[in-house]
């Protein structure tokens, strides 16, 4: 009886396991398909651009300034896409190291529920808000 019990009770913290080191595989699938979308969009990003060879200086002042304004949007744009990837790069080479889910900063597990909102967060809660209090001192 007792032997049993504690069978299930094995079984039980078991399952718990399984089920958090598959909400990582999940989460680290979803960083996967992220990478390769935002290098999909960052390719045809700079496809537009190659596409838009057109001559640069016309006669109107004011085309001109609506395509500059253009091309600072999608440089903008672009510079995102570059930062989420850089991060989601960041999350796949720890996950590589098994790192995957530690904070960065403290080495404490990163909260389960953190990494199903932001799969690609490399810091827990407080080490991020400290990191945050840090740049905007500055
Ligand atoms: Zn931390």
């Amino acid at each position: 009886m007792t032997a049993q019990a504690y069978g299930n009770d094995a079984t039980q913290r078991r399952d718990r396991a399984d089920q958090e080191s598959s909400a990582r595989a999940d989460a680290i699938a979803r960083l996967a398909a992220r990478r390769d979308d935002l290098r999909a969009q960052l390719r045809s990003l700079s496809d537009d651009e190659s596409e838009s060879g057109r001559p640069r200086f016309s006669n109107h002042l004011a085309e001109d300034a609506q395509d500059q304004q253009q091309r600072q949007g999608a440089a903008v744009v672009r510079q995102m896409l570059i930062n989420d990837l850089r991060q989601v790069e960041h999350a796949l080479e720890r996950s590589e190291r098994e790192q995957y889910g530690i904070c960065e900063d403290c080495g404490h597990d990163i909260p389960p529920r953190r990494l199903v909102v932001i799969p690609d967060a490399t810091l827990c809660v407080s080490c991020q808000a400290q990191r945050e209090a840090r740049r905007s001192a500055h």
